[in-house]
């Protein structure tokens, strides 16, 4: 028998190999769950068809795939940002969006922490250094200053970078954050400026949502605003960081190093001089994942939409 469309969840462009957690989240609900293979954000209403409900991760569903898809009554995100969303779009037409706020906030705050850590360090240029046969090299990696003598800066104390705070204060001798919007600051974190917070930090971690306020933040004006030999982290969203004045910043030293988990495209196109650099780190947009924030997405996630659609 045909699974009743109005309380359908269809699944799209997401890389685990089965719905089976979703399924067994929905169940309860009266909700059946349904993956449908999709290559290209203009595919998405087709494969939604009359079904109530669409899963997406990081496929873009736009104005005109709302307005087509006129069945459904609720978009859920896999994750935290609804960048990938027009909400407004949704918002006209009475579509709820759902996100997962909440099911990674250790994991991406733990990964900014490594990369900071792996930055600050040059891991990675010291482990090529041993893979090399260059063992007695090690003065090639100086300068390397204490992190007892360092500032972190926090772009954006909410959730992931208000647990980031909690997580450096021991281990640097200063945290300071900008967030304008921030009711409260975490304790022992001052607030600052942004042109301050640049001016002072000696590494920089970005945790903010990516809008139009943020879209490019960190470009070439913020850049010449960082401390010389600063280190920059972004495990926020990729758009956030001008990429081509990034790595103009870089060889001028202001950052001088880069740890990345988010790239305005991702992959990076083959050859992008970022691949390249010595001074970058990156990651392939994995800040999130842990064997146990996994499954508490795609299950959360589920169990919320179909709750919305049960009514
Ligand atoms: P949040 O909403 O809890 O916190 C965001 C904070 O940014 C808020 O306190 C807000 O006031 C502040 N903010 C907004 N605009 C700002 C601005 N112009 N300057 C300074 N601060 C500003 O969000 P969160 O859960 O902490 O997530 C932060 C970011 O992490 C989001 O972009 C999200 O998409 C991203 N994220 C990435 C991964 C990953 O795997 N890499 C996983 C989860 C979340």
């Amino acid at each position: 028998m045909a699974a009743d469309a109005t309380k359908t969840l269809v699944v799209i462009g997401v890389a685990f190999s089965d719905v089976a957690i979703e399924q067994e989240a929905a169940a309860p609900w009266g909700v059946s769950v349904e993956r449908r293979e999709v290559s290209e954000p203009q595919a998405i209403a087709a494969a939604v068809g009359d079904a109530a409900g669409l899963l997406v991760q990081y496929m873009q569903v736009d104005a005109a795939t709302i307005e087509a898809c006129e069945s459904l009554r609720v978009i859920g995100r896999y994750g935290v940002g609804l960048d990938n969303i027009d909400v407004e779009a949704a918002e006209r037409r009475g579509v709820a969006v759902v996100n997962v706020p909440d099911y990674a906030v250790e994991e991406v705050a733990t990964h900014a922490l490594a990369l900071t850590l792996a930055a600050w360090r040059k891991l990675a240029l010291a482990d090529s250094l041993v893979r090399r046969g260059r063992w007695a090299e090690w003065e090639t990696l100086a300068p390397i200053a204490p992190l007892s003598d360092a500032t972190l800066g926090l772009i954006g104390v909410g959730r992931i970078g208000g647990a980031l705070a909690s997580l450096a204060a021991p281990i640097f001798g200063r945290v300071v954050a900008h967030d304008p919007y921030a009711a409260a600051f975490p304790d022992g974190v001052d607030a600052l400026d942004l042109e301050s917070l640049l001016a002072s930090s000696d590494a920089v971690s970005l945790h903010v949502p990516l809008n139009a306020s943020t879209q490019a933040l960190m470009g070439a004006e913020r850049f010449a605003q960082m401390r010389p030999g600063s280190v920059l982290v972004n495990v926020s969203r990729g758009a956030v960081v001008d990429i081509d004045a990034l790595v103009a910043a870089l060889d001028a030293g202001r950052p001088a190093a880069a740890a990345l988990d988010v790239l305005p495209t991702e992959p990076p196109p083959a050859g992008h001089p970022l691949l390249g650099h010595p001074g970058v780190l990156m990651t392939p947009h994995v800040a999130w994942y842990s064997t146990r924030s996994v499954g508490r997405l795609r299950h959360m996630l589920a169990d919320r939409c179909a709750a919305l659609l049960a009514g």
